[in-house]
């Protein structure tokens, strides 16, 4: 059993749910004519930024559809508030983000070198999921689910010295071997780089109107096979993330994971809309004598390397303890 179990305070910010992809899984997405189809304005991306100071977070989590600008109907919106691409627009989103007091960590989906290159220095980490290394029917005709993408996103991100998050999505028609070669994957890449701080094994949760909408969850005992082969696999210095909104955490600790990602005092999870966030008091009560520490997107070790441009050293500094923790927020 670890010491302590780490999570960070957020908001979660969804940009925009118009997205080049199409999983067959996803409830966020929509498309550009679907009247629920949104791109957040300045103003109300502001009004969360602020709340979430309030709410003592340190991290604005940036989650969004993939290349949206691929839609004609999208490209317009964004060229009305004056962007050609929602990454020109998300540039500008991570520095009201840094003025307003909190750390950004952005999930675009893939992109080039140059585009990851101009959000180093606006983010204290980023993130894409790798999901999975099998080519499944659930990621038909997307092109940012062709695994040479991903991995070449995560690459580079590696070459750039990004703390970054990766992860796998379990139960979507994929197996165990497939999990396990995703992982060994993933082990590759941070043993050439250095620079994973995390994987997520988040499992498929069914969505409402979708075309999964009918498949099932992954049973406990796969996650929890999942959670104990990602730990053997991984390097120790790589940690094991569960979401305490979809997974029974408290049963995933004893089996290697550490950390239960981002946890919003003040908004929703946006990708599970219906699985709301538990509380410090709940987590701390099912923890039981495991200490839940706070942490900032930016693991303590990327911190004490100095992972990070000058432009967020004031904040990082402000929020951080001797250990390259969330200074005073132990429970
Ligand atoms: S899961 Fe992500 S990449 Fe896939 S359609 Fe939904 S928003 Fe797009």
């Amino acid at each position: 059993m670890p010491d302590y179990v780490t999570f960070t305070r957020n908001v979660f910010l969804p940009v925009t749910n118009v997205c080049r992809n199409r999983c067959r899984y996803c409830g966020f997405r929509r498309e550009p004519s679907h009247p629920e189809a949104n791109l957040m304005t300045v103003k109300e991306i502001e009004h969360i930024l602020k709340q979430g100071t309030r709410f003592g977070c340190t991290e604005a989590l940036f989650t969004f559809g993939e290349k949206p600008e691929e839609h004609k109907i999208f490209r317009e919106w964004i060229g009305n508030i004056g962007y050609s691409s929602i990454i020109d627009y998300l540039v500008d989103l991570c520095e009201l983000s840094i003025v307003c007091g909190l750390l950004p960590h952005s999930n675009p989906g893939v992109m080039d070198f140059h585009d990851i290159k101009r959000l180093k220095p606006l983010n204290a980490s980023m993130g894409l999921m790798l999901e999975t290394t099998a080519n499944l029917p659930a990621h038909e005709g997307c092109a940012g689910k062709l695994l040479s993408e991903r991995i070449e996103t995560i690459k580079n991100a590696g070459k750039l010295k990004i703390p970054f998050t990766t992860g796998l999505l379990i139960g979507i028609g994929e197996n165990m071997d497939d999990r396990v070669q995703s992982l060994n994957l993933i082990k590759k890449l941070h043993l050439q780089y250095r620079h994973i701080q995390e994987v997520i094994i988040q499992p498929f949760s069914p969505k409402p109107g979708t075309k999964m909408a009918g498949f099932p969850e992954p049973p406990h005992q796969e996650v929890v096979d999942t959670v104990t082969a990602a730990r053997s696999i991984l390097p120790d210095d790589v940690t094991i993330q569960v979401p305490p909104n979809l997974t029974r955490f408290e049963e995933l600790i004893g089996c290697g994971a550490s950390d239960l990602g981002g946890i919003s005092p003040y908004t929703i999870d946006w990708i599970n809309p219906d699985a709301g966030w538990p509380q410090i008091p709940e987590l701390t009560g099912k923890l039981g004598r495991i200490q839940l520490r706070e942490r900032l997107p930016i693991y303590p070790r990327y911190v004490h390397a100095g992972w990070y441009d000058p432009g967020l050293s004031d904040l990082i500094e402000q929020y951080t303890d001797g250990d390259g923790f969330r200074d005073g927020n132990r429970y």
